[in-house]
């Protein structure tokens, strides 16, 4: 550590791995109680109004100032605290998922109320360590006497809602210094990786009902048109970048009679591709695909933009600066009734091609022997990261982002799933969740005392942008959905 503005960061005691992690270990049952309730309210995206209050009741008992409706959404809020030169964010989540709700701490698949919503990310521990970051990092900074900024983001709807690239676009990153996230996951390491830029769109089709037999001359069919709007986009396919994706769901067929000439059909298209021009550029094509789909159909289309996140922009700077920082405080420390619960959910629903997917997603050994990863991965870049997306992407293109992974679940646990919902309190959970929060907390500190390190990662961020600057990819005038009345 180097010596800044304040003498005293240079003294071991204060602000090393050692002190932040005392600090959170202070308060991390607040968190993990915190967590634990936000598991048994499981909301959807820019639904999270309970999760939300709860996250908002934790950090003004910690004195935190609050801002909420951010960028003008219900559910996005910040918690601020301390004053100075230096700003450091964290990025919590608290959205869950539809139709995961599963008793805790089982092995088999038993919903606790059938049809309801579930933590199958375990976003519930995602929000919750990073409250606890912030705190502790806050704490750990009074007790040193040092003088920065610590804010916490409350960001509604990562899942499929991407309540980031809001924020981002409303200015609500640009200020910060150094920006840390976490996801739970089967294994310990820091993210070094890109994900895919996307774009994500309704095309809904119009044209005229008719007797399909009596009158067909009379029809215009917009089912035709989706279909036609498919057979273009897979011609397509052969003629966009290898790394680029276009996926589909058909939302509305234009009902159910074969009778009718359906008069309005719509499909939801998701395009992803490395960088976010590649997205844009290829999202341009789709849109052209569905004008052809209606000229030939003599139908309407009109395009209902729906969501978009940029790829991730890695920071090797602060990513080295986060993995020496984990290295410091150590995998979480498992014990016999974590791996026992661990080794039976295996044998009762993990298959091997599970478990084989987890180690080829993050790069993790294919032979790990225990069934809860207790050691941390080196740090290496994780091409089978590369086809998710993530609302954090834009947060990286303002500032300079570093993320860590704990394994908060048995390996082998695909997520989105009830395997992932059943493990989501456990005290296994509790132990990666507090991990993490120390490992962003005592990352923070870092940056914080380390005005080479902002300054080596700033550099990065400005190189890897190679002199462009931040574009968001919301379509202009484009309004963040209120509530997930809005589909999909
Ligand atoms: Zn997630």
């Amino acid at each position: 550590m180097q010596h800044d503005k304040a003498g005293r960061l240079g003294h071991n005691e204060f602000l090393g791995a050692d002190h932040v992690s005392r600090c959170a270990d202070a308060k991390a049952n607040i968190f993990t109680d915190l967590s634990d309730r936000v598991w048994a309210m499981p909301e959807l995206r820019f639904e999270e109004l309970r999760s939300v209050e709860e996250h908002i009741a934790a950090m003004e008992a910690e004195g935190f100032r609050i801002t909420r409706n951010v960028a003008g959404m219900r559910t996005a809020f910040m918690a601020e605290a301390g004053e100075g030169d230096v700003t450091i964010g964290f990025l919590g989540e608290f959205d869950a998922l539809a139709g995961l709700s599963q008793v805790a701490g089982i092995t088999e698949q038993r919903p606790l109320e059938p049809g309801a919503n579930g933590h199958g990310c375990h976003h519930n521990l995602l929000g919750a360590a990073s409250l606890l970051a912030a705190v502790a990092l806050r704490d750990a900074l009074t007790e040193a006497g040092v003088k920065a900024r610590v804010r916490y983001y409350g960001c509604p709807a990562e899942e499929g809602g991407s309540g980031k690239t809001y924020m981002a676009r409303a200015g609500a990153f640009d200020d910060l210094d150094a920006a840390f996230c976490w996801h739970p996951c089967v294994y310990n390491a820091v993210m070094s990786s890109s994900t895919l830029a996307n774009v994500q769109a309704y095309f809904r089709f119009s044209g005229r009902a008719a007797h399909a037999a009596m009158s067909p001359q009379v029809g215009r069919s917009a089912l035709d048109a989706v279909e036609l709007m498919n057979v273009g986009i897979n011609y397509m396919r052969e003629h966009m970048p290898s790394e680029a994706r276009v996926h589909y769901a058909i939302t509305q067929t234009g009902g159910i009679s074969p009778n009718v000439v359906q008069a309005s059909a719509e499909g939801l298209y998701l395009v992803r591709a490395p960088r976010l021009d590649d997205a844009r550029s290829l999202f341009d094509r789709v849109c052209r695909i569905a004008e052809g789909a209606a000229l030939m159909t003599e139908t309407k289309v009109e395009m209902i933009f729906d969501r978009a996140t940029s790829n991730i922009l890695p920071n090797r700077a602060l990513e080295e600066a986060m993995h020496q920082t984990f290295t410091a405080i150590g995998a979480p420390k498992f014990d016999a009734a974590d791996f026992d619960f661990a080794d039976r959910l295996r044998a009762a629903s993990l298959t091997d091609d599970d478990i084989r997917a987890s180690s080829e997603a993050f790069g993790g050994p294919a032979d790990y022997p225990k069934s809860l990863h207790d050691d941390i991965l080196p740090l290496v870049e994780r091409p089978g990261l590369l086809f998710g997306s993530t609302d954090v992407g834009d947060v990286s293109w303002i500032v300079p982002t570093a993320q860590c992974l704990t394994a908060t679940a048995a390996i082998g646990t695909p997520f989105h799933t009830w395997q992932a919902v059943t493990q989501g309190k456990l005290p296994a959970a509790h132990k990666a969740m507090i991990t993490a929060a120390k490992v962003m907390a005592s990352s923070g500190a870092r940056v914080i005392a380390d005005a080479d390190l902002r300054q080596r990662a700033k550099q990065e961020l400005l190189e890897r942008r190679n002199g462009a600057p931040y574009r968001s990819p919301l379509p202009e005038g484009s309004q963040p959905p209120q509530g997930a009345a809005r589909r999909g």
